[in-house]
């Protein structure tokens, strides 16, 4: 399977209701493109269980959730940097407690690693931002799959970027991770299309103005990236049942 890239059809216009009593677990739902996401798609009627590092962000995306709907997220701080295995499967088994079938996974947690030439990048580094960006989504995905059988019909969406699909200079373990993540999605899409009703494809938001974008960008002026919220629309369809027949894709969000 090669990388097809495509978009949203543009006659898309998510119903008020699209994710009524859907369970979607969000990684990286602490900020940025995460953090919307996680609050547009209860906004459409889904219960949201946060997963990120920082305490402190979750229950700020808590509190807004909780603000404007009745569905209580679930929050659970995990550092996605942990090597353990165990620690996924306790994971699972937690949420598993919490919830009979889970509907959708956005893996939407990244981060961006050094800037520079890969015959300076330290080894830490590679590790953990292979471990981060694609590592853990393997091992969330397996953990996850058994909760995701269980749903009518559930939709994967992992997240790639443009330097996924063509490298670039000095974007290190982070470009390297994100050919990687579409790899894991087109691996995983064409294992389960013809044995499960689960889907899998990838997204690319493309540039958008958050805390990563204006850390690999210092010089740009932060208005000159679509906010998070501009760019939600691929991110709901990708959840709504109208995609349901979707899997082993790569959309670009802009
Ligand atoms: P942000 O830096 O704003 O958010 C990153 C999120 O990932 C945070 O919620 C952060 O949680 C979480 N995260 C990072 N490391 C860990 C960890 N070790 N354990 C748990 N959670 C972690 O980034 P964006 O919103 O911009 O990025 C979201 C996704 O989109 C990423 O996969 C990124 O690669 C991709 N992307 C972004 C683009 C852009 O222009 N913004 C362009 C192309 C792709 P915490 O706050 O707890 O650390």
């Amino acid at each position: 399977m090669s990388t097809k890239v495509i978009q949203v059809p543009s006659s898309y216009i998510p119903a008020a209701d699209a994710l009524d009593g859907k369970t979607i677990l969000v990684t990286g739902a602490s900020n940025g493109i995460g953090k919307r996401a996680a609050i547009s798609y209860a906004e459409h009627g889904a219960t949201i269980a946060l997963l990120s590092r920082s305490v402190e962000g979750l229950e700020k995306t808590y509190d807004e959730i909780i603000a404007n709907s009745s569905r209580e997220p679930l929050a659970l701080p995990f550092d996605l940097a942990r090597v353990d295995e165990d620690a996924y499967r306790e994971l699972a088994s937690l949420l598993a407690s919490q919830c009979p079938q889970l509907d959708g996974l956005l893996l939407n947690a990244g981060t961006l690693g050094d800037r520079k030439p890969l015959s300076q990048y330290s080894w830490s580094q590679w590790q953990e931002v292979m471990q981060v960006n694609v590592s853990t989504n393997f091992l969330l995905l397996r953990e996850l799959l058994p909760l995701l059988d269980a749903a009518p019909s559930a939709s994967v969406v992992l997240t790639s970027s443009g330097v996924g699909r063509s490298g670039r200079a000095y974007w290190g373990a982070y470009a390297v991770s994100k050919f990687a993540v579409e790899g894991l999605s087109q691996v995983m899409a064409s294992e389960l299309e013809n044995t499960s009703k689960i889907r899998c494809n990838c997204i690319n938001p493309g540039a958008v103005n958050t805390a990563m974008r204006r850390a690999a960008y210092p010089a740009e002026p932060p208005s000159s990236n679509p906010d998070p919220e501009a760019i939600l629309r691929s991110y709901l369809y990708l959840m709504d049942d109208v995609s349901m027949d979707q899997t082993g894709l790569s959309f670009d969000a802009q």
